[in-house]
């Protein structure tokens, strides 16, 4: 199937490694022009010029930590100087958190509520003007299914996702006149470094290796009885960018292989 995405140009954060990368591959390999950020500049623009080498389209890699204003001004004005606009945009950066509300201070919530929620307010409110002069836009917002089945150790995580996912909707209603199609993603297990680093620390003084600790997980949660790769959560993302989802507007899709628990 052709996605019909050749040239479009994409401004994708957090797209240095796990699921962002994959995204940025996945659309560079439809022919998109893409845009990476991340706080490691140096990372971010190794992988855009080894996506440019492989998929042989024009890459963009720039330093910016998304809770920073100024820094999310000075990537957007970079992406329009180098690519002339932009048509389609994924808030993907995020991490997970680890408290109780009764023990975190002020600042953490802050400063989860700038990295999942403010980012992408201010990242939608930057491009849409461009995508309107392009005739329309695509906005996914890469959530959680913790933003509808909590997580009990990250409480912080979990309600600023499902702000995430409030927000899409809005936006969905609010641009669909424009063209703009808005949608969120929620994932579940994905096999990204940070799950690997986690386990192999979890693991490291017992009889239990890292990649049984990870099977556990997956067997104990989601029915497939194992993590998504970050290629397989990309390519739904893929496809939500494609003219091919045109009637997918302001909707959560579930990536989680059987875990989001609707009997409960
Ligand atoms: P990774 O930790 O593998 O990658 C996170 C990316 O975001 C990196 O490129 C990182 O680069 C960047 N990043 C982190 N913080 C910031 C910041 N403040 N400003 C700019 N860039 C930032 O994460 P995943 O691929 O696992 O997760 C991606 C998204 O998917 C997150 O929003 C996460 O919540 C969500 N998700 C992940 C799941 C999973 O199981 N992995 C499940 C459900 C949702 P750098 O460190 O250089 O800034």
């Amino acid at each position: 199937m052709d996605l019909q995405l050749r040239d479009k140009v994409a401004v994708i954060t957090g797209g240095s490694i796990g699921i962002g990368l994959a995204v940025a591959e996945g659309l560079a390999a439809e022919g998109v022009q893409v845009a990476l950020c991340a706080r490691n500049g140096e990372r971010a623009q190794q992988r855009a010029e080894e996506i440019a080498a492989k998929y042989g389209v024009r890459t963009l890699g720039f330093a910016a930590d998304v809770t920073d204003t100024s820094a999310l001004d000075s990537f957007v004005t970079e992406v329009v100087q180098t690519f002339g606009g932009v048509d389609i945009l994924i808030n993907n950066a995020g991490t997970g958190s680890e408290e109780t509300v009764m023990e975190a201070s002020d600042d953490r919530w802050q400063y989860y509520w700038d990295l999942h929620l403010m980012a992408a307010v201010r990242l939608s409110r930057a491009v849409v003007p461009s995508m309107r002069q392009h005739g329309g836009g695509i906005i996914l917002n890469n959530a959680s299914i913790c933003a509808t089945q909590p997580l009990y150790y990250e409480p912080i995580y979990n309600v600023t996702k499902a702000a995430l996912v409030m927000f899409s909707k809005c936006l969905a209603n609010e641009l669909i006149k424009d063209n703009i199609r808005v949608n969120a993603i929620n994932p579940g297990l994905v096999m990204t470094p940070d799950w690997q680093k986690t386990a192999k620390l979890l693991t490291a003084d017992t009889d239990t290796t890292w990649e049984q600790y990870l099977d556990k997980i997956a067997k104990d949660n989601a029915p497939i009885g194992r993590f998504a790769s970050p290629e397989e959560i990309a390519n739904l993302f893929v496809f939500l960018c494609s003219p091919r989802s045109s009637y997918c507007v302001g909707s959560t899709y579930y990536i989680d292989g059987g875990w989001l628990n609707v009997t409960k």
